[in-house]
């Protein structure tokens, strides 16, 4: 099967990183992971993403400084997951350039539409890649 391209998954928080792998690899995608701002802003660079999500409460740079610079270096859509629900962030997400916006708790279901919306399939169906 074709590589639907590169996705880039900026997420300190272990769990969920491996569950967004999980779903985007299941999804068509090649998922290459980070834990931290400077690591995906150093992706960003050399990975020509196709799609990037990006968890705003990050151990180093704040997210929105983050999705600020990698707006200078990459055209990929920006997927932002966050623990806020505020409406203030929403905003601020946005001005930050965020295609969509995803609050953890969230559903697989929610991030593999939202990433279909970002990066539609080429014609094929999905494959469900087997352990
Ligand atoms: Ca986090």
């Amino acid at each position: 099967m074709k590589s639907r391209g590169v996705v880039l998954v900026i997420e300190d928080d272990q769990d969920i990183r491996s569950l967004i792998c999980v779903i985007l690899t299941q999804m068509g995608f090649d998922v290459h992971a980070v834990a931290s701002g400077a690591e995906g802003l150093a992706a960003a660079r050399t990975l020509h993403p196709v799609l990037v999500t990006l968890d705003l409460g990050l151990p180093d740079i704040d997210g929105h400084e983050v999705a600020h610079r990698i707006r200078d270096l990459s055209e990929a859509p920006m997927l932002f997951v966050t623990a806020h629900a505020e409406p203030d962030d929403e905003m601020a997400s946005m001005a930050s350039g965020a295609a969509a916006y995803l609050t953890k708790p969230f559903r697989p279901k929610q991030l593999m539409e939202l990433a279909d919306m970002l990066c539609p399939a080429e014609g094929t169906a999905p494959v469900l890649l087997t352990p």
